[in-house]
């Protein structure tokens, strides 16, 4: 890949990262003051030989929750995220 085509493949990464933020903040309700982190890394699974995106919610009361979806950060839409709930404060 050139120089060029990789700064565009990393812009449009980013460009879906920042995308898939926002889709998770819409879905979980989780609020302006959590921390939510996509990245999209190699998955290790021999079953699975692709690109894998881990979701990381950290809530206020820094409760973590970490989801990971086998596919690209790319092809990630809401209907991936339905199961993605907010960390739940323990009582
Ligand atoms: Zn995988």
């Amino acid at each position: 890949m050139s120089f060029a085509a990789e700064i565009r493949d990393k812009a449009t990464t980013l460009w879906h990262i920042q995308r898939v933020k926002g889709l998770v903040r819409d879905h979980t309700q989780i609020g302006p003051h959590a921390l939510v982190t996509v990245t999209e890394f190699h998955c290790t699974d021999p079953a699975c030989p692709g690109l894998a995106t881990r979701i990381t919610i950290f809530g206020i009361d820094l409760m973590r929750r970490e989801v990971i979806l086998h596919r690209p950060v790319a092809q990630i839409t809401a209907h991936h995220l339905r199961n993605v709930s907010a960390p739940r404060a323990r009582r």
